[in-house]
Protein backbone atom coordinates (compact mmCIF):
# COMPACT_ATOMS: atom_id res chain seq x y z
CA UNK A 1 0.00 0.00 0.00
CA UNK A 2 0.89 3.13 -0.87
CA UNK A 3 1.68 5.74 1.35
CA UNK A 4 0.93 9.07 0.67
CA UNK A 5 2.78 12.14 2.12
CA UNK A 6 0.81 14.57 4.44
CA UNK A 7 1.34 18.29 3.94
CA UNK A 8 0.35 21.00 5.83
CA UNK A 9 -0.97 24.32 4.81
CA UNK A 10 0.98 27.55 6.13
CA UNK A 11 -1.92 30.03 6.06
CA UNK A 12 -4.65 27.20 7.22
CA UNK A 13 -2.85 24.89 8.87
CA UNK A 14 -4.88 22.22 7.91
CA UNK A 15 -2.84 18.50 6.54
CA UNK A 16 -4.07 17.52 2.83
CA UNK A 17 -2.10 15.04 1.27
CA UNK A 18 0.64 16.29 -0.80
CA UNK A 19 -0.86 16.34 -4.16
CA UNK A 20 -1.94 18.35 -6.78
CA UNK A 21 -5.17 17.99 -6.01
CA UNK A 22 -4.59 20.28 -3.04
CA UNK A 23 -1.28 21.51 -3.35
CA UNK A 24 -0.43 24.24 -6.24
CA UNK A 25 3.33 23.41 -7.90
CA UNK A 26 5.80 25.44 -9.28
CA UNK A 27 5.58 25.11 -12.82
CA UNK A 28 9.49 25.93 -12.49
CA UNK A 29 10.77 23.30 -10.56
CA UNK A 30 7.87 20.63 -9.93
CA UNK A 31 7.82 21.61 -5.79
CA UNK A 32 4.53 22.11 -4.12
CA UNK A 33 3.75 25.44 -3.20
CA UNK A 34 3.15 25.96 0.77
CA UNK A 35 -0.13 26.81 0.94
CA UNK A 36 -3.09 25.06 -0.27
CA UNK A 37 -5.47 25.60 -3.70
CA UNK A 38 -8.21 26.79 -1.46
CA UNK A 39 -5.52 29.64 0.28
CA UNK A 40 -3.94 30.17 -2.64
CA UNK A 41 -7.54 30.99 -4.62
CA UNK A 42 -8.03 33.34 -1.35
CA UNK A 43 -5.10 34.80 -1.71
CA UNK A 44 -5.59 34.83 -5.35
CA UNK A 45 -9.03 36.77 -4.89
CA UNK A 46 -7.39 39.35 -2.45
CA UNK A 47 -4.24 40.31 -4.90
CA UNK A 48 -7.04 40.62 -7.52
CA UNK A 49 -9.26 43.21 -5.15
CA UNK A 50 -6.17 44.62 -4.24
CA UNK A 51 -4.37 45.07 -8.29
CA UNK A 52 -7.69 45.60 -11.07
CA UNK A 53 -5.64 46.80 -13.61
CA UNK A 54 -2.70 44.34 -13.24
CA UNK A 55 -5.50 41.21 -13.04
CA UNK A 56 -7.29 42.55 -15.88
CA UNK A 57 -4.07 42.51 -17.74
CA UNK A 58 -2.95 38.81 -16.65
CA UNK A 59 -6.38 37.59 -17.73
CA UNK A 60 -6.74 38.95 -20.74
CA UNK A 61 -2.92 37.81 -21.34
CA UNK A 62 -3.95 34.21 -20.45
CA UNK A 63 -6.86 33.68 -22.27
ZN1 LIG B 1 -4.83 26.44 3.41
Amino acid sequence: MESITQKRCTLCAKTFPATREFFGHYARNGNFKSNCRECERARVKAWRKKNPQKATFIKSSTL
